[in-house]
């Protein structure tokens, strides 16, 4: 018996089966996979980040985002906190 890595329901554990307990679980575990590549020029960055100081967490957070998440907004920073906008 083994444990599928997406439903994690048990089921028997053949050899086409070997991580997952129906295809439809594989399929789902596909597309639910997000790329996790880190491009060289990132990890450089963040072993640069490695040895910055930092006036808080969320700069830190800031920074990090920055490096993995370019496309999303970056937050803003007042004395070194991230200001997060009101909906309203
Ligand atoms: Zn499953």
């Amino acid at each position: 018996m083994d444990i599928c890595s997406w439903c994690g329901r048990q089921f028997p554990k053949t050899r086409a089966t070997r991580k997952y307990c129906t295809p439809k679980c594989k399929t789902n575990a596909c597309l639910g996979r997000k790329p996790a590549r880190i491009r060289a020029a990132d990890v450089a960055a963040l072993y640069a980040l490695l040895e910055s100081d930092f006036a808080s967490a969320d700069e830190l957070l800031g920074r990090l985002r920055a490096i993995l998440v370019p496309e999303s907004e970056p937050l803003p920073l007042v004395n070194g906190r991230a200001i997060i906008p009101r909906m309203d």
